[in-house]
């Protein structure tokens, strides 16, 4: 490992060194008010959605700062990755967790007690361990940075009991260091609970915005969801995804199902082997298998920057869990698409999983039940309504975001009012009449009869001489399912769960069938929209160039065993087309350039630039 912080030492700037040591031109929002914080001597508690940008926040402090600074982090593979990205940046960093060899362990106290290191990450399982002490005591630690930090709250979704030692852990430190704790999510609750816990006093809070402007939302309703998800991949075979499932099972079928059609699929959920588990992730990382097909298991602790989408093939049971699976997507900034793939059996699939986790022994209490359904309808509200996505999610998390954000289905959908007074009652109708007959059939079956289908099942069953059959030739069966799912979610429909789910009517439904209320609802016009950002990409780039520079990067990463976007992220590279550098001040200017990268790998990608702009 080199002499690190070298390219920063003696700097107390903090744009220097965000410049010289990491490239970028300017500090995203909240960053700065966190490290000016920290300089001048204060605790900070910092609130930042993921993909904003928290690393930094305490990393800037670290570099200027004489000493040591500890962060604590409760996920291995992401502290390992932190590692391999201050590396390449030429920062003295180390670890101390379960993952490292004996030899390499030893060789990480050695560095940090000889003050080769700047930034320690350890465990919290190590925080009471000897040589944790030994480190702490040799050399002055001016910051403890606790990172995931809503981990020390009974309220937050991650409690880790571990956590509840790092308030002695810092109480013993000579010096009384600053402590700065960093959250992606948290309530009001969490937030005191941090404070108190870690017994921060009266520190500086950050919350930055939720939003995530560079993040595309959509809701489809595919009939047929396996054929929208391979039409989706089809147009964007060059990009890096993850598809999540809710089920293990759903998991198996649709990789199998991308992979038999030549997709480069991975797989990951938490019923494989450890090695499956393991080589499946390290292929997504490394950009060997492109798309990661897999449960919520997935993804914690995933730093991967060129996420370009995020598919739910299942609607998630709550908008945060939503939110932060989305998230991974565009973390490096690039604009990025958060896709889900709504069906109604979603909503049923969730709220009977929520029901059944009652009857375990330590199962939650009736309270929290109807909690988290309630949580579910508001998912299912974000998922069925037409407003804009984006203000939906910001509104979840406490803002008050403009009612249009031009950048979600939705902004860019033309959604009418419609009178389906008329459509309603030829719906329910049907479904009276079948249930006169003793039959109750599913969705399909109904809209086929309303629609005139020729198809045998209908003349084997003698629905053709049903009143209703045929009466609504002319409505598409796209606009009669999107109508019968309306019915359903305003509960004029009920659907009972069985092999094949059928359709039933409730009592609301006699009002509509006898013409005492009018219906309407928001029907899109029009063709769907795509998203503006990829349909106007700013300035088009080459993509032979972009090809061959990642090509290049893939040689480096694979000669330092580090993944690609460590060594530079796709945004990097998409500078670098744009501004075709000749020359290594030029070079410098690419955003997410610094000093050590630079020397690294200017020449090389240099010459890979300017081979591509010579004449043939
Ligand atoms: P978080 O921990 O909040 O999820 P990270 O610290 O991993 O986010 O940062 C996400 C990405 O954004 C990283 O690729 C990082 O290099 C990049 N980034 C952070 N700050 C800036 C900045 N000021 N300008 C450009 N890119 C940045
Ligand atoms: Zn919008």
């Amino acid at each position: 490992m080199t002499t690190a912080h070298d390219a920063g030492h003696g700097e107390r700037d903090p744009l220097g060194t965000l410049k010289t040591c990491f490239g970028y031109e300017a500090f995203r929002p909240g960053q700065r008010e966190v490290i000016d914080a920290i300089l001048a001597g204060q605790n900070v508690l910092a609130v930042m959605p993921t993909g904003t940008g928290k690393s930094l926040c305490y990393q800037i402090p670290a570099l200027i700062l004489e000493g040591l600074t500890v962060v604590i982090s409760p996920l291995i593979s992401l502290m390992n990755d932190q590692i391999k990205a201050l590396r390449e940046s030429g920062v003295a960093a180390a670890c101390l967790n379960s993952s490292l060899s004996p030899e390499e362990y030893r060789s990480a106290v050695d560095d940090a007690i000889s003050g080769a290191c700047r930034i320690l990450y350890v465990a919290p399982e190590r925080l009471g361990k000897e040589e944790t002490r030994r480190i702490t005591l040799s050399r002055p630690i001016p910051l403890v940075v606790v990172d995931e930090a809503h981990c020390v709250s009974h309220w937050g979704h991650d409690f880790r009991p571990s956590y509840l030692q790092i308030r002695d852990f810092i109480a013993g430190l000579p010096g009384g260091p600053l402590t700065a704790a960093f959250t992606a999510t948290a309530t009001g609750r969490v937030r005191e609970d941090i404070i108190a816990s870690l017994g921060m006093g009266d520190p500086f809070c950050v919350t930055t915005g939720f939003d995530r402007p560079n993040l595309y939302f959509a809701v489809e309703r595919p009939r047929d969801k396996l054929a929208a998800l391979v039409k989706f991949l089809d147009s964007r075979k060059d990009k890096s995804g993850i598809v999540y499932c809710s089920a293990r099972r759903t998991v198996e079928d649709v990789a199998a199902a991308l992979a038999a059609r030549g997709f480069p699929a991975a797989r990951y959920h938490a019923g494989l082997e450890d090695g499956e588990r393991r080589i499946n992730q390290e292929d997504f990382i490394n950009d060997r298998k492109s798309v990661m097909v897999a449960t919520n298991a997935f993804g914690m602790g995933i730093d991967k920057s060129n996420v370009a989408f995020v598919v739910h093939y299942n609607m998630p049971k709550n908008i945060e869990s939503y939110y932060q699976e989305a998230g991974r997507a565009g973390r490096d900034g690039s604009p990025a698409e958060c896709v889900l793939f709504y069906s109604p059996q979603d909503v049923h699939t969730n709220r009977f999983l929520i029901e059944r986790s009652g009857d375990g022994a330590d199962a939650p209490d009736q309270e929290q039940i109807a909690r988290q359904l309630e949580l579910l309808k508001l998912m299912t509200f974000y998922s069925t309504g037409t407003d804009c996505l984006r203000a939906h999610i910001l509104r979840y998390f406490g803002e008050n975001p403009p009612g249009y954000c031009g950048n979600c289905s939705h902004c860019l959908t033309n959604y009418k009012a419609r009178d389906i007074t008329v459509e309603a009652q030829k719906i329910l109708s049907c479904v009276y009449r079948l249930h006169q007959r003793g039959r109750s059939v599913g969705k399909t079956a109904i809209i086929n009869i309303l629609r005139g289908s020729e198809e045998k099942r209908i003349f084997d069953n003698r629905w053709n001489t049903l009143s209703t059959y045929g009466i609504m030739k002319d409505t598409s069966a796209h606009q009669a399912r999107l109508i019968m799912d309306y019915l359903v979610e305003q509960g004029f429909l009920a659907v009972a769960e069985g092999e094949f789910p059928t359709v039933g009517l409730t009592a609301k439904a006699r009002e509509i069938i006898a013409g005492k209320r009018p219906l309407s609802m928001m029907l899109p016009e029009g063709p769907a929209p795509a998203p503006p950002v990829q349909a106007a990409a700013e300035v088009p780039v080459d993509e032979g160039l972009l090809a061959r520079l990642k090509a290049l990067r893939r040689r480096f990463a694979q000669e330092a065993h580090v993944p690609a976007y460590i060594i530079f992220s796709d945004a990097t590279l998409t500078d670098m087309c744009r501004k075709r550098p000749a020359t290594p001040e030029a070079f410098r200017h690419v955003n997410g350039v610094g000093d050590v990268k630079l020397e690294k790998y200017g020449a090389a990608f240099i010459e890979c630039i300017q081979a591509d702009s010579a004449p043939p």
